[in-house]
């Protein structure tokens, strides 16, 4: 199947409130665009240089979302045109994207990250981190950031019900929240291995790449 086709079957499975961030990381920019012809607008990368690099070149009308790891010396590099950051996950980060937003006057929409897997990563935060994150009374004075919703990635593992388990976990913990923040309405969960049943736990928004664009060519 070709990128367009695969785009489309997989838009086709997807119930119409969910959003589709293409995952185009490592892949070129031919095909992004073609992605793009066959009505994509929402791409996600993982490495703000290359983001930006994307950006430069590619139709200004396509939204961009940093799915990655954020180190806060390249906010400044993304803060001018990014449209949603997923993995925000410490009040350090947010008041440096909250200081990059200012300074191009605008507001950035964020995504807090969970941790909700089995493995040891350093990203994202747990329970008790959350809560102390949005009382926070910093938290709660900047004006530049917009927290949307929540973001997170299940264990990589054969293990179904596990994964479904940790999206269940997820989606309680961002209803739970809205009764902090009524305005969140984004839960971004689901990749190209686990989207189906993220959606069936409630997904707003599912993040694919290698369904869509093929295996990933790292150098
Ligand atoms: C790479 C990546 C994806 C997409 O992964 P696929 O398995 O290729 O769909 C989704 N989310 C994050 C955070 C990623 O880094």
């Amino acid at each position: 199947m070709s990128i367009a086709e695969k785009l489309h079957s997989i838009k086709n499975t997807l119930p119409g409130n969910v959003v589709l961030v293409a995952v185009s990381k490592t892949k070129p920019t031919e095909d992004l665009l073609v992605a793009y012809e066959a009505g994509q607008r929402v791409f996600g990368e993982n490495k703000i240089q290359e983001m930006t690099q994307k950006w430069e070149v590619l139709p200004k009308d396509i939204q961009w979302h940093m799915i990655g790891h954020v180190q806060r010396n390249k906010v400044k590099y993304m803060a001018e045109y990014v449209d949603l950051i997923h993995g925000v996950d410490s009040l350090k980060l947010l008041k440096e994207i909250n200081k990059q937003a200012l300074k191009h006057n605008r507001t950035i929409s964020c995504l807090l990250q969970m941790h909700i897997a089995e493995e040891d990563t350093k990203f994202g935060l747990d329970q008790d981190e959350l809560i102390a994150l949005v009382n926070d009374d910093e938290f709660k004075s900047l004006q530049n950031i917009k927290i949307e919703g929540l973001m997170g990635m299940a264990t990589f593992t054969k293990d179904l019900e596990q994964v479904r388990r940790e999206f269940k976990g997820l989606k309680t913990t961002f209803e739970g929240l809205k009764e902090q923040l009524p305005e969140i309405h984004v839960l971004s969960m689901g990749m190209s291995g686990d989207y189906t049943i993220a959606v069936d736990e409630g997904s707003t928004m599912v993040r694919i790449g290698s369904s869509i664009f093929g295996a990933r060519n790292y150098n």
